[in-house]
């Protein structure tokens, strides 16, 4: 899909992009090319789709055969994504908020689909990323791999993240591998946005294997994070069943500087912070 292909179709359904939704549209085959490359799609695979929009990257997945469950949460886009679909029997349309798409209904599809697996592929809207990501990775069936169009700046974060996590890098470190694709000029879409994007592929994903416990683990990353500005150790300490002393001992005995920010805190730093916290 190329500009005039995209004006060409927001004239004949008289859609204008809705800002609101994360409407900005792909106009760049080369991208799609490599959305595809990244997520390594094979016929018959089923793909879950989030916002397919006018159909620009719901095409080319359809053109390598795949089966594609795409939710939508913008019903103006109907009459095009409508006519994409009866021209595909591969492709079946929700029109869902994919927030609300729960485990048991994805069951249900991939049921329908005889499938043992998906993958998640999509040009998503920028203010749901962590949103989204989060979602899947805590899906009780996670994807086999993701693979999305994000901010450049927070795929670099969650990929490269220079010894400074955020929830969102933190989370995926823990249940998954990511892996920086290429840097996307504002340019590929329409309306143009403020920002570049990138392709950040989430593979190998898992579920909790960590030899301690998960809500625990996340309860102290969540205390940790509260006043991001603030010493970690004083952030843990708020809550009253640390005793100052012996938090100061624990942070000796991991090599953990008292001056550190949650940020600076590894995978590793955070299981081994709850081990010991919950051990007496
Ligand atoms: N896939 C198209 C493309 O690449 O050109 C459109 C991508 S656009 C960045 C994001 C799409 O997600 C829009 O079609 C928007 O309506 C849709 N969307 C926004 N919020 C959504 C939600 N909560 N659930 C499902 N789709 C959503």
């Amino acid at each position: 899909m190329n500009l005039s292909d995209l004006q060409f179709l927001l004239k004949k359904y008289k859609i204008s992009p809705n800002y609101l939704r994360g409407q900005n549209f792909l106009i760049d085959d080369t991208v799609l090319d490599q959305i595809l490359a990244q997520a390594k799609v094979k016929k018959n695979e089923l793909i879950l789709e989030v916002g397919p929009g006018l159909g620009a990257l719901t095409q080319r997945l359809l053109n390598l055969q795949a089966q594609v469950a795409a939710f939508e949460v913008d019903k103006s886009l109907e009459k095009p994504l409508l006519q994409l679909a009866g021209l595909n029997d591969k492709l079946e349309l929700h029109w869902q908020d994919i927030l609300s798409l729960t485990d048991g209904q994805w069951q249900d599809i991939m049921l329908l689909h005889q499938a043992k697996a998906y993958k998640v592929v999509a040009n998503i809207p920028y203010y749901l990323t962590a949103k989204i990501i989060g979602k899947f990775i805590l899906a009780k069936n996670q994807p086999e791999s993701m693979t999305f169009l994000v901010q450049r700046e927070v795929a670099e974060r969650v990929v490269l993240h220079k010894q400074k996590h955020s929830l969102l890098s933190l989370s995926v470190a823990f249940y998954g591998q990511a892996v920086l694709g290429e840097i996307v000029n504002k340019n590929s879409f329409y309306p143009v946005p403020k920002v570049d994007s990138a392709i950040l592929h989430i593979k190998d994903l898992h579920v909790w294997d960590y030899q301690a416990d998960e809500v625990f683990v996340w309860q102290l990353i969540h205390r940790g994070m509260v006043a991001k500005r603030k010493k970690l150790f004083n952030n843990l300490l708020s809550d009253p069943k640390i005793e100052k002393q012996r938090l100061a001992d624990i942070f000796i005995k991991l090599q953990l500087d008292q001056n550190s920010r949650a940020e600076d805190l590894s995978t590793n730093d955070w299981i081994d912070l709850a081990k010991n916290l919950s051990s007496r």
